[in-house]
């Protein structure tokens, strides 16, 4: 990797400008503000890519309407495991939010965050047994007492007028809103954090500078080859931390690195497209995010959701996301991400992924083939008098589901996060794309835990982290004083209703 360029040293190396990114640094100033970082992002913006607003469903992922974060079990039985952590996970994002806006991040929280009430809607006596089971059992949690049943159609009507009018009144229906739900403009919060990192000594954001190469030294720390796009020409930074938060191109920086634990990952690409309004009308008439159970065979990320979004301030209507497949990796990636990133080893995985989700690839392939009609009428299972003429299709970002080695089953598709990080603690990669942005704190946490393992437990920094997330190292559900206490400071610090 010699080209005879100097070499920059510096403590800390992230690749990609997102919402990753902008939080892991973030922490990492304000836990030690000596450390001199440095972020490169390949775009000519920060944001560009699954992180913008338009990009993903800016839903606070929070579980008050996800129904897929509480799965039946062949017993009958529903499995609240996943809600409670995510519930928990949004909070710590929501707490390190009202610091930094406290400190200066932004005017006001509405500039990245609105209340927007969150609902669950389901037809149908299977689904409303459910959904009236699954209330019950989220009501025995503090965190989600706030939340309201009913399947009473004019209390419905009531808080999604849209999705309640000209419906059948013969079909069973039931929904829960809660008011603490939110819509996250995750763009705007990204190019806020990044705005307020510039502004701080011995940081620096390259935007038009792609990461090519990254090699570890025998004194563990990572030569990185950046292309300076701007200036057509190569610079080498030397890095005793790096951080791969390259959103869907993680994979492939991944497999460069070399490192051991980063073998045997292969990654599926699942494209989104979103029905936008275009009838101020319309839009006005909803104010909710509707989230519905989603199809069999499809991938839990697609559940079909109506979406009341405020993206640069105004208020919008989005509904989707309707699956695709293509071979890219990012947004603006190329069609040869998926086929150059196998290799000997995730071929294996790979394939045994592939024979394993065959109803997947199935569904996928419909999902593309279906024409403006076959989606309006999906939305019209939402909006029964929806008019073509309202709305317009829209692309979303690419989300890459992780698929790795599995000892039993050969390879699996994994719909989650994943942090893969070297033994050495020297690099971590962010694999996978849900629960998401939401929860960009606690999978910062989790990656600083891994990788800056002594300092984490220094009282120093335990201190600094219970600052600023004071429910760090707690499970909040276990403290209802602390549970007011935060979301009060939220609502003041934020703008949030609730
Ligand atoms: C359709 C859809 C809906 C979603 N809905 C939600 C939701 O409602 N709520 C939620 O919380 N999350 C949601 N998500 C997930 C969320 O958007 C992502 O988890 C999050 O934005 C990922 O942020 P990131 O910083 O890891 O990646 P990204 O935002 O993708 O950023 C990665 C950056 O790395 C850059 N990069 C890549 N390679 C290089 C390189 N070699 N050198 C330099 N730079 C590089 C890219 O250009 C990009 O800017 C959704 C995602 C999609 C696609």
């Amino acid at each position: 990797m010699n080209d005879g360029a100097p070499i920059e040293e510096v403590d800390a190396l992230l690749i990609g400008a997102g919402i990753m990114s902008a939080t892991v640094a973030t922490l990492l100033k304000e836990l030690d503000p000596s450390l001199r970082i440095v972020v490169f992002e390949r775009l000519t913006r920060v944001a560009g890519e699954s992180t913008d607003a338009r990009n993903n469903a800016g839903t606070g992922h929070a579980a008050l309407c996800e129904l897929n974060y509480t799965p039946e079990k062949s017993d009958g039985s529903i499995d609240c495991t996943k809600a409670a952590k995510i519930m928990e996970c949004f909070e710590q994002s929501k707490q390190l939010w009202s610091y930094l806006v406290e400190r200066g991040l932004c005017e006001r929280g509405s500039e990245f965050i609105r209340s927007v009430p969150h609902v669950s809607f389901v037809t149908g006596a299977e689904d409303v047994a459910f959904l009236r089971k699954r209330f019950a059992l989220l009501q025995q949690n503090p965190l989600f007492r706030a939340l309201e049943y009913s399947e009473d159609p004019s209390t419905l009507a009531r808080w999604m007028p849209l999705v309640m009018s000209g419906r059948a009144a013969d079909v069973p229906v039931a929904a829960t809103r809660s008011s603490l739900g939110t819509d996250v403009d995750f763009g705007a919060l990204a190019r806020a954090m990044f705005a307020r990192l510039e502004a701080t000594p011995g940081f620096d954001l390259y935007l038009d500078h792609d990461v090519r190469a990254l090699e570890q030294d025998a004194d563990h720390q990572w030569r990185v080859r950046v292309q300076d796009e701007t200036l057509d020409a190569p610079l080498r930074y030397r890095a005793k931390f790096v951080f791969i938060g390259a959103g869907g191109a993680a994979i492939d920086l991944l497999d460069a690195s070399d490192i051991v634990e980063g073998q045997g990952y292969g990654g599926f690409p699942v494209s989104g497209m979103w029905l936008v309004c275009r009838n101020p009308d319309v839009i006005e008439k909803h104010h909710a995010k509707v989230y519905g159970k989603a199809k069999l065979g499809a991938p839990p990320m697609s559940v079909p959701h109506l979406d009341s979004r405020f993206i640069d301030g105004k208020r919008e209507l989005l509904f989707g996301p309707f699956a695709g497949f293509s071979t890219k990796f990012l947004k603006e990636g190329s069609y040869l991400d998926m086929p150059t990133s196998v290799t000997a080893d995730n071929i294996l995985p790979m394939l045994h992924a592939g024979i394993r989700n065959v109803p997947l690839t199935v569904y996928l392939i419909e999902q593309v083939l279906q024409s403006t009609e076959d989606r309006m009428n999906a939305l019209r299972e939402f909006v029964a008098d929806a008019r073509t003429e309202d709305w317009t299709l829209e692309v979303a970002g690419q989300r890459v589901q992780v698929i790795k080695k599995d000892d039993e089953v050969g390879g699996k598709l994994e719909f989650g996060t994943e942090i893969v990080s070297a033994r050495d603690n020297s690099l971590a990669a962010l694999l996978g794309a849900s629960p998401g942005a939401s929860t960009s704190v606690s999978v910062a946490l989790d990656l600083l835990e891994d990788c800056f393992t002594e300092r984490m437990q220094s009282a120093p920094w335990r201190e600094k982290l219970r600052a600023m997330i004071p429910s760090y190292g707690t499970k909040l559900a276990d403290d209802e004083a602390l549970i007011d206490r935060v979301r009060a400071h939220a609502r003041a610090t934020l703008g949030l209703d609730a």
